[in-house]
């Protein structure tokens, strides 16, 4: 075979092939030699050192050096197991194999030495290793090494590459590349000040370490590389907009949003209120184009800091618009805002996808000409029938909700220069997630709450304890309250889900029975007409109790509601829960939050309760919230579409990301748009999208 470069099609590696090409390119987007280069293992088979039998403990992953006593089949007929002894200079352990073991006891033959490498499980009867991996005992080859492991997909292991299988694929693609093709992407001095190991020794090593240290470098170097790239990338961006994109420049703040102020708000600002105002205005009067993110926890007061931006437009003589995730969100957003509007020349209207013709048809004209000033809405307003006369302003509400293009086809609407862009987050992140995912935005704090708001008494209660959550709903019920109870989303079937919520309420109609409490149902699969109509049940007070799943998550405002009653609490996350919890504690009654969780429970969701019952601060418990999901599992981030990284690992890598970002900072502050020669190759970097879900590309 010839030299594979690094550009070929992932067909021309032996092995390979048009059919596994195509399932390659499907299941892991790797689609040329480079790519398989760069899809890294996310763990290895230590096989540099052999272990005794008599050093194992339970749950070790152990590599062993055993000769084959016993071979037995136990069990009945068509459930026989295989149960093979083995044994070292140090003692025997049992191997067994539950299916499919023909083939082991075609292999073994007793008397004769064979390694092994799986995991040790205790099932009650001692240690033994069910279904270990074997290797025929080859002296003359190097069988003593770290082996990589892959993820992989059903489809893949069914056409042969499962782990092992894309492993042959690296270990060949390794011997025939030449690793000069490989380019080095980071200038000597960075190379040199961090002691980074070269980018093509680190590809190799990366996959077949032969050493602890040369995996460790490897990673090293990779890790660094990764969250170098995304830093820079992000504030080279921030950068370049800072320098080259112009935005439009409103010195006014209005005669709107004077009036507003002065006659129209309905309570005083709280110090961090006009703190981000200010620092929101100063954006707008730069003449550059704004993208800034406003953090704040659940009932932090973003909405009115939105509005008074939107009435800055406004006053400037330009449209803004705000997009939420859902209807029910963006109809409470329209009816709040056009409340306070009520005596201003301001004019504001809601399209969502159940807006009707004759309506839309109005309202589409009046934005078209300019009448209009303020539109709310959903998805639906990226529709491309959706024209502004002179849209300025784009608030986002909740944008973890919203992928990529459809904001990108927002900023779109504008035709002369790009709007400002202001996106509302009540997911409080740490600094670190912050900086991986919003590294390219400027981000305002609202780290406050209006005065007067009690802290929310939090209580876990396990299901034996159901009747004292009985006794507690029908007290405040009494007192005139309102109660939620959120069921989780917890099957990948809806309908599941639905079941169990289903079944939940009418259990709950035994204990609160018609017409002496009134229920309503809020869920996924409801029309929005019958959603609506529960919604509404429940937000003007005829209704006790909302159960429902957690479509409610998403920001409704209920004051008179005060106790939110979360339904198999363990299955939701940290920062979850706290969102739900947010639900409660608007108005100035004591609020409540009851999590509900089976009996038994893990550790993992015990701490997870008693971290919620012990604080409110939305930031401390995002911090928990990332320790306890803990290296490697940022799944949470993954599924809110934000940046994926493949190696690093923000919580483990922390140093790294530290002095990655402070090296781009550096870089970014002498050279801003990369033009000095030194940094020439970082440019190619930047520009570089790969395969990564892009962010800053957009804003
Ligand atoms: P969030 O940040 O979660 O979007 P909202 O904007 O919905 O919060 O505000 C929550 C509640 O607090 C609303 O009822 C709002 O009217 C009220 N609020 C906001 N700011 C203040 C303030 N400065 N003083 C008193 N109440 C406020
Ligand atoms: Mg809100």
């Amino acid at each position: 075979m010839t030299l594979l470069k690094p550009d070929s099609s992932i067909e021309f590696l032996k092995g390979v092939g048009p059919q596994k090409a195509e399932l390659l390119r499907k299941e892991l987007g790797v689609k040329t030699i480079e790519d398989l280069l760069l899809y890294f293992p996310f763990r290895y088979i230590d096989k540099t050192r052999l272990n005794l039998v008599s050093e194992l403990k339970e749950s070790d992953w152990a590599y062993l050096q055993l000769k084959i006593g016993q071979i037995n089949e136990r069990g009945p007929a068509r459930r026989k197991i295989l149960v093979v002894q083995g044994y070292d200079s140090s003692g025997s352990i049992e191997m067994v194999w539950f299916r499919a073991h023909s083939w082991v006891t075609e292999k073994l033959e007793p008397g004769k030495e064979y390694f092994f490498f799986g995991k040790i499980q205790n099932q009650g009867y001692g240690l033994t290793l069910i279904h270990p991996e074997i290797d025929q005992l080859d002296p003359s080859a190097q069988t003593l090494r770290f082996l990589p492991v892959y993820s992989s997909s059903e489809k893949l292991s069914a056409k042969g590459l499962n782990s092992r299988g894309i492993a042959r694929l690296t270990e060949t693609l390794i011997q025939h590349i030449n690793i000069r093709d490989i380019k080095e992407n980071l200038p000597d001095y960075i190379l040199q000040k961090f002691q980074l190991m070269s980018r093509s020794e680190s590809l190799k090593n990366i996959h077949y370490p032969h050493t602890t240290l040369q995996m460790n470098m490897a990673q090293k170097r990779l890790r660094f590389e990764e969250l170098f790239q995304l830093q820079l990338r992000m504030q080279y961006n921030k950068s370049k907009r800072k320098h080259l994109q112009n935005g439009f420049r409103w010195n006014l703040v209005g005669d709107v949003l004077n009036t507003f102020y002065t006659e129209a708000l309905p309570f005083k600002l709280t110090d961090a209120q006009k703190r981000v105002v200010k620092e929101i205005h100063a954006d707008l009067r730069s003449g550059k184009q704004m993208n800034r993110l406003l953090q704040g926890d659940v009932g932090s007061g973003k909405t009115i800091v939105a509005l008074m931006v939107m009435l800055i437009a406004t006053g400037n003589g330009f449209q803004s618009c705000l997009m939420a995730p859902t209807e029910i969100l963006a109809q409470q957003h329209y009816l709040g805002l056009k409340k306070l509007l009520e005596h201003l020349p301001v004019k504001i209207k809601i399209l969502t996808g159940s807006t009707r013709t004759a309506d839309r048809k109005v309202l589409l004209h009046e934005l078209k000409n300019g009448e209009l000033n303020i539109l709310v809405g959903t998805h639906a307003l990226i529709e491309d029938n959706v024209v502004f006369n002179n849209l300025g302003l784009v608030v986002i509400d909740e944008q973890h909700r919203f992928g990529v293009e459809q904001r990108s086809k927002l900023w779109a609407k504008s035709k002369i220069l790009m709007p400002h862009v202001l996106i509302m987050s009540a997911t409080p992140i740490p600094r670190t997630l912050a900086m991986t995912q919003y590294g390219d935005l400027d981000i305002s704090i609202i780290d406050e709450l209006p005065p007067g708001r009690k802290e929310i008494l939090t209580r876990h209660i396990k299901d034996i304890h159901r009747p004292e959550l009985h006794k507690f709903m029908k007290e405040q019920i009494a007192l005139g309250r309102q109660i939620y109870i959120v069921y989780p989303l917890i099957e990948e079937n809806e309908s599941l889900d639905i079941e169990n919520l289903q079944l939940g309420y009418e259990k709950l109609l035994q204990f609160f029975p018609v017409p002496t409490y009134q229920i309503s149902v809020v869920h996924g699969k409801l029309k929005a007409k019958d959603k609506d109509m529960e919604m509404n049940r429940f937000a003007s007070g005829r209704a006790d109790i909302m159960v429902a799943t957690t479509v409610i998550e998403v920001g409704v405002n209920v004051p008179n509601a005060t106790v939110m009653v979360i339904e198999n609490a363990e299955r939701f996350g940290l920062s979850q829960l706290h969102q739900l919890r947010g639900r409660v504690g608007r108005g100035s009654d004591q609020s409540y939050c009851i999590l509900m969780t089976a009996d038994q429970i893990g550790k993992d969701s015990y701490a997870r309760m008693k971290i919620l019952c012990s604080t409110n601060d939305g930031f401390k418990i995002a911090e928990e919230d990332l320790k306890l999901r803990g290296p490697g599992d940022l799944s949470g981030t993954k599924q809110s579409g934000l940046v994926e990284l493949q190696i690093s690992d923000i919580v483990r890598d922390h140093e790294i990301l530290v002095s990655a970002s402070k090296l781009a900072a550096t870089i970014i502050e002498r050279d801003p748009l990369l033009e000095l020669e030194v940094n020439r190759i970082l440019r190619d970097f930047v520009s570089h999208q790969g395969r990564r879900i892009e962010f800053s590309s957009i804003s």
